[in-house]
């Protein structure tokens, strides 16, 4: 049986908004020596703007802006929304088939008869398109249009209110080991982790590259001390549930994320999650 002191932590943890979804996760809170994030949607807003668009090859601007919003139109990835908002006309869904996901990397879509791609540099590479290299600390959007470079998009998103003061909250309750996951690129990923004064960053990652490098990491660990994971995203999922803790966003997050996770920080304020560890130590005093 648990121990009814248990439940006046879960409570403790709910009265600060946060959903623990059992008992023995606040043991592992106590113990939690590293914390790995997601970036997008965690670390940052999650609220990308275009910046700028480049156009090449015989494109326009208009053209760039019109193939990316269309094949952008079904998916839920924050970059999409970003790109749906500068086009800013309404989409004839009758002109978009075949549009495909590219977990961690973008989007392929048919567009009016065009085969179009959208996404990050591996997506380009993959399919062997030659595109230019911009060192910009910003997220790049590439474009191709039937096999060739059109141009890129870029946007950019901000770091969440609280990021920072969580970390500085999180190593004064001993969580040593702040770690960031992400699929975008180096220029923005140390851009964000040097902003948070990160203790490692990790960029360019796939989705299943994400699940192994928390296995790594939870390796490293020692005896009696766990490792926890935060995010946001579908492509969470997997991690969240490898992770000993797995800490989702209730508002931002996907329902994939709040379901594999242990616990759930209702108005997606990072500050909580040290909030959560004294609480956490706190009710195992009692109860031990
Ligand atoms: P994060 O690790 O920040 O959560 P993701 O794994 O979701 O990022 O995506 C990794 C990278 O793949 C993004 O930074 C972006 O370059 C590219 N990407 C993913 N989804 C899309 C999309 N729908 N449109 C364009 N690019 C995308
Ligand atoms: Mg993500």
């Amino acid at each position: 049986s648990v121990p009814l002191g248990f439940f006046g932590g879960i409570g403790a943890a709910s009265k600060i908004g946060v959903l623990v979804k059992g008992s023995n996760y606040l043991e592992a809170i106590a113990q939690m020596k590293s914390l790995v994030f997601d970036k997008t949607g965690t670390l940052t807003k999650g609220e990308f703007k275009v910046s700028e668009v480049i156009n090449l090859n015989g494109f326009s601007k208009e053209d760039i802006l019109y193939y990316a919003a269309y094949a952008e139109k079904f998916s839920t990835h924050p970059i999409a929304k970003s790109i749906l908002t500068a086009y800013g006309k309404d989409v004839d869904l009758s002109l978009i088939s075949n549009q495909q996901e590219v977990s961690g990397q973008g989007i392929s879509s048919v567009v009016n008869k065009r085969e179009v791609l959208i996404g990050n540099y591996k997506l380009m590479q993959a399919n062997g398109i030659d595109c230019e290299i911009n060192d910009s600390p910003a997220t790049i959007c590439y474009l191709a249009v039937d096999g060739k470079f059109a141009g890129y998009i870029i946007i950019s998103d901000v770091i969440k209110e609280g990021s920072k003061e969580a970390m500085k909250a999180l190593s004064k309750v001993g969580v040593s080991k702040l770690v960031m996951l992400t699929g975008d690129r180096k220029e923005v990923a140390m851009a964000v982790s040097k902003e948070l004064s990160l203790t490692d960053c990790r960029y360019e990652l796939l989705p299943t590259d994400k699940v192994s490098n928390v296995e790594e990491l939870i390796k490293a660990c020692k005896k009696d001390e766990k490792l926890g994971f935060v995010g946001d995203g579908i492509n969470d999922a997997p991690v969240l549930m490898r992770a000993d803790v797995g800490i989702a966003m209730g508002s931002l997050g996907s329902d994939a994320a709040i379901e594999a996770a242990d616990v759930v920080i209702m108005d997606d304020d990072l500050r909580k999650i040290p909030k959560l560890v004294r609480i956490a130590r706190k009710t195992l005093r009692i109860v031990k």
